[in-house]
């Protein structure tokens, strides 16, 4: 490709909307341009990366014997009905309708397409194990789409699902997968953890998630995730799942009787804690949050804090979020109190459904809110001024230095990227949708099914967020849009030119992916867009070409050599 042919417009500046390096650098390298909030044109040179890092997923599939097809990006409802998905899938869902008034969907995700094709396609054991997987553009009306292509609203997806007679079957298959993702994202040049994760919305039992690390940045870290990991053993999980043994507090308020005291203005634990004289370890805390449309008191120790993915599912919820202060109000009023935040506490309440932390259950003359404002009650024992609740779940947030519950070493905390996951799915599906083969016995089973996604888009920017410096991106040579970038210090001169064209042919002969710069452009601007787009390797035609020498560098450790063009080329080729 001709520089001055290539389709590319690299900008001066950063795009004033963008938070982190891989948006940034992607924009302003020309490689993506927004259309709509979250929403993206992948210009040639996105195109190429994308295709590139299709390919090693496509490839890595097939070689575990999964097979690609393509389904359909609208949907029709009925299906989502099917699984019952329709009502609990959230605003999430693109939902249209069409001329008929028939309602259909932008594919978020694929399960209730793929079992209605299971269902029509399989019909004993004997075609069992499959594994079908689709490359597609998926929409979800994200909230919060940001991020550029790492939280888009249309994005890539690589969506696998598997079909199995048993969970023994269904076991082999998610390690295939496991095994074939680890394979991808080497071969992608990207470092990652597979890591325990919640099966959230999709539903299910065992999932992983794959994480880019990527804790070097601190500042615009775009890492949505954190992950806790074992500092001694392999243990590590997503926050929304991790477990912890804690570490020995003092859970004794001490207080010689029960009592109810002022305590002015406490609204904040510490604030109580230090107007008590006592630890955070002592103080029970009351917060309301609303599950699925219901009210929901959660108790934890003042120390810790609610994990709101573990609180959700521990009422099999599909949505969490905290209660405002006018539904605190309502409580109130229903429970015949007048409180506000920060006096809650869980006697007396109504309409509300009541659940304690696991760290709860050991406080002994502790503190905790009685309704009432400005006041608290002190030295309160379960059974005796306050029942315990009957639901007792671990749904706190796992801290740093808490134990591992596999080795009890310490746990430590860093920021990922999720760039693909598997999920053990079971029955979900098949038995919503009434998916069934007949297996050895001749009995009609519904499938075991998993699923397994991997976002194409997203690796390709968690890939510049790993690889780059402060004057571009580097990708790293297997995902990179072309291999080598010729440059010519200046366009005017004649041997510099046939030197550099020279070169290129061969390359182009060789079936190289190879760019000559042949912009009439100063050398500068040639060598700082060779830099912002990344492409692995430059070779640089200057002055030293009369000694018969040209610069070769090597983008991702900016070591520069200098060389013949025949070394240059040779380099080239035995990549
Ligand atoms: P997240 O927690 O980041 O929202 P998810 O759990 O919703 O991800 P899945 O439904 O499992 O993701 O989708 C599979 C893969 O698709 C993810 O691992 C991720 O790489 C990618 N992906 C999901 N949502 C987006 C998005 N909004 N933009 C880009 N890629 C995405
Ligand atoms: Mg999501």
């Amino acid at each position: 490709m001709r520089m001055s042919k290539l389709f590319v417009q690299t900008l001066r500046e950063f795009p004033s909307d963008a938070e982190v390096m891989s948006h940034k650098l992607l924009v302003r390298a020309g490689y993506i341009r927004k259309l709509a909030n979250g929403v993206y044109n992948y210009l040639p040179l996105m195109w190429r990366v994308l295709k590139k890092i299709e390919n090693i997923v496509r490839e890595e599939m097939d070689n575990a014997g999964a097979q690609e097809l393509l389904m359909p990006f609208v949907q029709p409802s009925e299906l989502w009905h099917e699984s019952g998905r329709w009502e609990v899938y959230g605003k999430e869902l693109m939902r249209l309708r069409d001329r008929h008034n028939r309602e259909m969907c932008l594919g978020p995700t694929h399960e209730e397409v793929i079992t209605s094709i299971g269902r029509e396609g399989i019909r004993s054991y004997k075609q069992l194990p499959v594994n079908l997987y689709q490359i597609q553009s998926k929409f979800r009306d994200e909230i919060r789409p940001r991020f550029g292509l790492l939280r888009g609203r249309e994005f890539i997806m690589k969506d696998a699902y598997s079909f199995d007679a048993d969970e023994a079957g269904l076991d082999k298959s998610y390690e295939v997968m496991a095994q074939a993702y680890r394979n991808i994202f080497e071969r992608c040049g990207l470092e990652t953890k597979m890591v325990q994760s919640d099966s959230g919305a999709i539903g299910g039992s065992v999932s992983h998630e794959f994480m880019v690390l990527v804790n070097e940045e601190a500042e615009n870290n775009a890492g949505e995730n954190d992950v806790f990991y074992c500092t001694k053993c392999g243990y590590s999980a997503n926050s929304n799942h991790a477990v912890s043994v804690l570490n020995p507090v003092e859970t004794d308020g001490k207080f010689e009787k029960a009592e109810i005291v002022d305590t002015p203005n406490a609204h904040t634990i510490e604030e109580l804690a230090e107007f008590l004289n006592v630890p955070t370890t002592v103080i029970c805390k009351s917060l309301i949050y609303v599950v699925d449309g219901k009210y929901v008191v959660a108790l934890i120790r003042g120390d810790r804090a609610v994990e709101e993915t573990k609180l959700m599912n521990a009422f099999a919820g599909n949505d969490i979020r905290i209660a405002r202060n006018d539904e605190i109000e309502e409580i109130m009023n229903a429970s015949g109190f007048n409180a506000v935040a920060g006096f809650i506490g869980p006697k007396g309440l109504q309409k509300v459904e009541i659940i304690a932390d696991e760290t709860v259950k050991d406080l002994k003359n502790f503190v905790i809110g009685c309704n009432q404002n400005d006041k608290h009650l002190v030295g309160a024992n379960w059974g005796v001024d306050v029942e315990l609740p009957v639901k007792v779940a671990d749904i706190r947030l796992v801290e740093e230095n808490d134990k591992c519950v596999d080795c009890g070493a310490e746990l430590k905390v860093t920021k990922g990227i999720e760039v693909g996951n598997i999920f053990k799915l079971g029955t979900k599906y098949s038995k919503a949708m009434n998916a069934t083969f007949t297996d050895k016995d001749g009995k009609e089973k519904p499938f075991i099914m998993g699923c397994y996604g991997i976002g194409i888009s997203r690796t390709a920017a968690a890939a510049v967020e790993r690889h780059h410096d402060d004057h571009g991106i580097k990708w790293p040579l297997t995902i990179a849009p072309y291999t080598v970038v010729i440059v010519p210090v200046s366009d005017q001169d004649e041997t510099q030119m046939s030197v550099a064209e020279d070169m290129y042919n061969k390359f182009i002969k060789a079936g190289v992916e190879a760019i000559l710069d042949d912009r009439p452009e100063r050398a500068g601007v040639k060598l700082k867009d060779a830099d912002l787009i990344g492409i692995p390797y430059r070779i640089t035609v200057g002055k030293t070409i009369k000694d018969g020498l040209v610069e070769f560098k090597t983008r991702a450790t900016e070591e520069m050599e200098t060389i013949s063009p025949e070394e240059a080329v040779a380099r080239i080729l035995a990549l």
